[in-house]
């Protein structure tokens, strides 16, 4: 029997989503024989084989099926208009790609773009965007510090992606309009092949296991049992608890499954309802 081929699995080289990437496929069980300064690792204990790429190139090495999938921002894949699937999406490097006006200018909407000069590293997304609303711009395309560009006088306005918005801020720029939402996401090539598919699928399972349970606690607590109705009712999103009686009468141990956000709007009518021994445990992996 021949050995299977590995998936090979394009990531950045260096940027914002090599850390996340590389922390996702650990958190997925997956040893790699990392040595930065290569091109390429091999796992230990998973067919899968690590291709470090630089960002912007990553999506044409998918489509052209050299990388089977690979790990990038979305507004990458549309920048680079390549034709591959996006598979999972993961909720890391979430961005926008926004349009941005200097503070003290005025601003009425995207009309007011029409015969602009707009400065950016993304040209494509915002000739897109463009189109879509009918508006004719002179788009400058830099390749970086685009923030600075209306303060050298170089343009009106920018289009730049934002997650916090403080460079913005910083440089006296205001957020006016979203081209486009992304995050980084798993991408597949067209030509994948059947054998790789199945590893991928593997892979698939394991990923979804890590982010189900990524943000979700193992609650636990001890509540007078007369209570337990009522902490089930305050509990949100509670479908069936497990309630275990304690050896001291008239108490009971109620543990479930919990959004952590979810989890501190809730905490003081808990303890309101005398919850006592309140323990939030991690949780690794969710198999639904
Ligand atoms: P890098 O190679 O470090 O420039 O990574 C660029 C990718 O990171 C972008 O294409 C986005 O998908 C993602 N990203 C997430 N947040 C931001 C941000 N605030 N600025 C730039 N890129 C971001």
């Amino acid at each position: 029997m021949s050995t299977p081929q590995p998936l090979r699995i394009a990531v950045q080289k260096k940027g914002r989503l090599l850390d996340e990437s590389i922390l996702l496929l650990k958190e997925c069980g997956i040893k790699i024989d990392n040595g930065r300064d290569q091109l390429k690792a091999a796992a230990r204990n998973f067919p899968i084989e690590v291709l470090y790429l630089r960002n912007s190139d990553i999506p044409q090495y998918i489509q052209d099926g050299v990388a089977d999938i690979g790990i990038i921002g979305e507004n990458t894949i549309i920048e680079k208009k390549k034709k591959v699937e996006i598979v999972k999406k993961l909720g890391f490097s979430k961005c926008r790609l926004s349009l941005a006006t200097p503070k003290d200018a005025p601003y009425n909407g995207v009309k007011d773009l029409d015969g602009k000069r707009i400065a950016t590293s993304y040209p494509v997304s915002l000739q897109l965007f463009l189109d879509r609303n009918n508006i004719t711009a002179d788009i400058h395309e830099i390749s970086g510090s685009v923030e600075i560009a209306p303060n050298i006088g170089l343009a009106d306005a920018i289009c730049d992606l934002v997650s916090t918005g403080s460079t913005l801020f910083k440089n006296g720029l205001e957020e006016q309009d979203i081209v486009l939402k992304s995050e980084a996401v798993i991408a597949a090539s067209p030509k994948i092949d059947n054998e790789r598919r199945e590893i991928l699928d593997r892979l698939l399972f394991r990923v979804n296991a890590v982010l189900e349970a990524r943000n979700k606690k193992y609650l636990l607590m001890n509540v007078p049992t007369q209570k337990v109705p009522r902490v089930i009712e305050i509990l949100p999103g509670l479908k069936s608890p497990t309630v275990l009686e304690l050896a001291e009468e008239g108490w009971s141990s109620v543990h479930t499954v919990i959004n952590e956000d979810r989890f501190w709007d809730v905490i003081d009518e808990l303890k309101k309802e005398e919850a006592e021994g309140i323990l939030i445990i991690g949780i690794e992996k969710i198999i639904n």
